[in-house]
């Protein structure tokens, strides 16, 4: 039987703290919940995990199917990988503590990412130097239209840069599939490398190393250097509401970059293997007098101008309507500044559910070929 709520309060689903309403929340805690609900249930709906990178710009008239199915276990080992599969409501966080404990290294880095293991492929989430991507197996999902189950393994989740197939909605033709609002991921598999070797290619995880004197760090160690980095940069959004990083670093070519330093030598940037360069997004909002300001009860983090945040008290919390206000004031002074258009990283949501997911356009999602 499934746990459906009405008019349920969303202001604990969302890390925000937005005080929205669901007008029909639904728990689902096993595929079996999902497929039933899809079938009493037509389009439009929206999928909700953690609520940590949503923007809910209002109550939620679209039935909200909140993904709680749960369950860790060992699938498979092979001579090189251990394959482990976690259920989508499970908390990544706790599964990268688990498989470390388990003695199975390689999600270290990704430690204290908030939300659900479900949420994670969907935009391939990142931190320090590692995207799920690097040991994606593959996930089980299901159409909700149709109730067909599904597996997708990584070509066919399209990973791009906190971007897949599941960010974006079909484009014009059978070549341009997408699967957001569509598909329901309900398990996820890992592949876990035997052979581990640490990432460190980060500048805060090379300090931390050279603070601790420590050579051959374990994968431990290297999990308790990013949860202790993690908890110094960014806010806790049990205290603080925010989405974490609120924009996508912004990729240029050579030359738009070399223009940029020709007028500001100090832009934070990285080449990228594919010859394009990666600016910092955060620098380029703290450039332009960003950091600690507010409009209303949205705010920039004072101490890291990517994040947005929920500056309201626990009476009187931000709207969805300030935080995207404040993002749009953000992204055209940035776009006057340096000709560059920040993307959001959240989701946005209005009364039915995502609100323009991106159309994927010609040559985007080119691997996709598993298409249910
Ligand atoms: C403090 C903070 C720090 C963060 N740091 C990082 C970071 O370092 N790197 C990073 O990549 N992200 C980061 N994030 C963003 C966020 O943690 C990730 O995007 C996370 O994967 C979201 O999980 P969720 O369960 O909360 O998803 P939600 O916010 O609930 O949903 C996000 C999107 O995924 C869809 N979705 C959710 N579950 C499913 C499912 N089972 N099937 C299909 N669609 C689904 C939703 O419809 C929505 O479109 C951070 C967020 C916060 C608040």
């Amino acid at each position: 039987m499934i746990d459906a709520q009405p008019f349920a309060p969303l202001a604990a689903c969302n890390a925000f703290g937005v005080a929205a309403r669901a007008r029909l929340l639904l728990r689902l805690r096993s595929e079996d919940d999902v497929a039933e609900a899809a079938r009493a249930h037509g389009a439009p709906r929206f999928v909700l995990g953690g609520g940590s990178n949503v923007v809910l710009t209002g109550d939620v008239d679209a039935p909200v199917f909140k993904v709680e199915i749960p369950g860790r276990r060992l699938v498979a080992e092979t001579a090189s990988h251990w394959i482990v599969e976690a259920g989508a409501g499970e908390s990544w966080h706790g599964l990268v503590a688990w498989t470390l404990e388990q003695g199975w290294p390689g999600l270290e880095n990704l430690a204290l990412i908030p939300g659900t293991v479900g949420a994670a492929p969907v935009q391939n989430i990142g931190a320090y130097g590692i995207e799920l991507q690097d040991h994606f197996h593959e996930l089980d999902a299901l159409v909700l239209d149709s109730g067909e189950r599904f597996t997708l393994g990584a070509a066919g989740c399209a990973f791009g840069y906190r971007d897949s197939v599941f960010k974006h909605v079909p484009g014009p033709d059978a070549r341009h599939l997408g699967l957001a609002g569509r598909a329901l991921i309900t398990r996820v598999r890992l592949a876990l490398p035997k052979r581990w070797r640490p990432r460190l290619d980060y500048l805060d995880l090379q300090r931390k190393q050279a603070e601790e004197g420590v050579a051959q760090p374990s994968a431990r160690q290297i999990f308790d250097w990013v949860c202790a980095i993690r908890r110094a940069k960014l806010p806790d959004p049990a205290v603080i509401g925010n989405a974490g990083s609120f924009f996508k670093n912004p990729s240029v070519t050579p030359e738009q970059c070399q223009d940029i330093i020709g007028r500001d030598p100090r832009l934070v940037h990285y080449p990228m293997p594919d010859g394009s360069v990666k600016l910092a997004a955060g620098w380029l909002i703290d450039a332009c007098g960003w950091k600690g300001k507010r409009m209303g009860r949205a705010g920039v983090y004072d101490k890291q101008a990517l994040v947005l945040v929920n500056l309201g008290g626990p009476q009187d919390p931000v709207t969805g309507g300030e935080v995207m206000t404040l993002a749009r004031a953000i992204q055209t002074s940035v776009y006057e500044r340096f000709g560059i258009r920040l993307e959001p990283e959240p989701v946005v949501v209005g009364r039915w559910g995502a609100v323009e997911p991106r159309q994927a356009g010609p040559g985007e999602l080119a691997s996709y070929a598993e298409a249910p």
